[in-house]
């Protein structure tokens, strides 16, 4: 597709008149191209800092790849995306570290004529985000729930009641609630007929949030949990947001003497360490979010928005950022148990291979 936007730019450059192929683009092909990123809590934007360099190369443009710093992450986000804006960048995409704190930079965006990607995270309380591409955030929840409610069944040992704690993500991120909503929208009927008993009484998404989705916050929360509610009890699973988190909650299960086998821990990401976990029986699920697929469809906009393209959306209701509803390209996340392991990662080689060592 970027192949035919180029050369149909070019054949027209090659007529009467260069000053329309010039307009009809909507910036040049060799463009800058900004990618901020927050830290890397998770794989997911390790791996999508060098697709996004090598992809935007690939395809003609000028690659400007930032991540904030692990402290002080959302002045350093601010001051890189500044920073782009000023050094001509046509188009930034943005992982936001605190999605509620840009507005004042996206203004210098929008002011500069700068088009904005929020990328897997959506940017909130700004007009001047122009697209939003992610994987399906909600429907990660409802897999989520869905997954748990499974592995009750399978590795409890026993019929419901079971018991079981909530985690959610970080606050400053506007998908912990998205994911967290999801999850309750499987869970919370059967909190309600009694199938599902919370000991903890800890069900919203303050109670249950995790400081800056990090795995010591986690896994201090999980001690603490065990420590209050579990001490003469079994817990039978864990909803958890992330594999990073999953990890945490199994360590603390673990030292506190728990037998991880029988209880279930969701997850997401299909990071390395988490889907051996799976594959030794102990983390339940996780989500494949395909970060190669995530970033082929965000250079696909941009090179729509180069060539002046309509941009390709398949989303304008659901993602409403507090003053507008973003446009948005949504993907669909695929749930992993041990089961389909195999399956859902026919297409990448590093992780069949370590579903392939364990069968
Ligand atoms: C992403 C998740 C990730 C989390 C922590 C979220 O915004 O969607 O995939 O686990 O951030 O990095």
């Amino acid at each position: 597709a970027a192949a035919l936007a180029l050369t149909g730019c070019s054949s027209e450059r090659g007529g009467t008149d260069g000053g329309d192929a010039t307009e009809a683009a909507g910036f040049a092909a060799d463009a800058t191209i900004g990618v901020a990123l927050p830290d890397k809590t998770s794989e997911n934007w390790v791996l999508a800092g060098g697709l996004f360099e090598d992809g935007l190369k690939a395809a003609g443009f000028t690659p400007d790849v930032q991540y904030a710093p692990a402290s002080n992450t959302v002045a350093e986000q601010q001051n890189q995306i500044s920073a782009m804006v000023t050094n001509g960048a046509k188009v930034i995409v943005i992982g936001a570290k605190d999605g509620k704190q840009l507005g004042t930079q996206l203004q210098q965006a929008a002011d500069a004529g700068v088009t904005i990607i929020a990328y897997d995270r959506l940017i909130e309380n700004t007009p001047n985000v122009d697209f939003y591409v992610a994987f399906d955030n909600f429907k990660v929840g409802q897999l989520q729930g869905e997954a748990l409610l499974q592995g009750l069944e399978q590795r409890s040992g026993h019929a419901a009641p079971w018991n079981i704690e909530l985690f959610s993500g970080s606050p400053d991120d506007a998908n912990s609630a998205v994911f967290f909503n999801g999850a309750m929208d499987v869970l919370q009927p059967k909190i309600d007929d009694g199938t599902l008993v919370v000991v903890s009484g800890q069900t919203d998404i303050q109670q249950t949030a995790t400081q800056g989705w990090k795995a010591e916050n986690a896994q201090s929360r999980m001690d603490s949990l065990l420590a209050a509610n579990y001490g003469d009890k079994n817990i039978d699973g864990v909803l958890s947001p992330n594999d990073t988190l999953a990890r945490a909650i199994i360590t603390s299960a673990k030292q506190a003497g728990k037998d991880i086998a029988t209880i279930t821990v969701t997850g997401q990401d299909s990071e390395v360490e988490s889907v051996k976990s799976i594959m030794a029986g102990e983390q339940f699920s996780t989500i494949n979010k395909d970060t190669t697929l995530l970033v082929e469809q965000t250079i696909r906009m941009i090179q729509q928005l180069q060539a002046g393209e309509e941009v390709d959306v398949n989303d304008t209701e659901q993602y409403d950022n507090g003053v507008k509803v973003v446009p948005a390209y949504l993907l669909a996340p695929v749930i992993v148990t041990k089961e389909n392991a195999a399956e859902a990662y026919a297409n990448n080689p590093n992780l069949l291979e370590i579903v392939n060592a364990a069968q």
